[in-house]
């Protein structure tokens, strides 16, 4: 797990300068066990007693794209979420009802179908994305 002021102080290094929303901002994604949009993030915003505007959370999410300090998830229902830029390969699950979103490790992962795909297609693979979707305990 890594703390919000080591990626800060890298930020820092690059020469970009410390903003308290950007701070507060890296928190609530480390603290979040799930990925989170940013209607998610503007609610926790408010609860911790702080009023930010969408334009400014759209923003921090740009610069932290860019950054490669998080990044973007899709799980098809058109809600951009954020997740902090990982140090272990994972994927996720959702579950279609209550939109309740867990990490997921394979215990293989895709490495010999990656193999197989990149000699089929003469492709050299970068990355793959992998999300599953279900129904949570709850909800079943
Ligand atoms: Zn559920
Ligand atoms: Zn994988």
């Amino acid at each position: 797990m890594q703390a919000s002021s080591h990626i800060l102080k890298r930020l820092k290094e690059r020469g970009h300068r410390f903003t308290k929303t950007r701070g507060l901002l890296l928190e609530l994604l480390l603290k979040s066990p799930e990925p989170l949009s940013a209607l998610d993030l503007q609610k926790a915003f408010s609860r911790s007693g702080t009023t930010v505007a969408k334009t400014t959370v759209y923003r921090e999410f740009a610069f932290l794209m860019k950054e490669k300090v998080i990044r973007e998830l899709d799980f098809g229902d058109s809600i951009k979420r954020y997740e902090i830029m990982p140090d272990n390969h994972h994927h996720h699950i959702m579950c279609v009802n209550c939109r309740k979103i867990e990490e997921v490790v394979l215990e293989k992962d895709l490495d010999s179908e990656e193999k197989m795909i990149a000699k089929n297609k003469q492709f050299k693979i970068l990355n793959h994305s992998l999300e599953f979707f279900g129904l949570c305990a709850k909800c079943q």
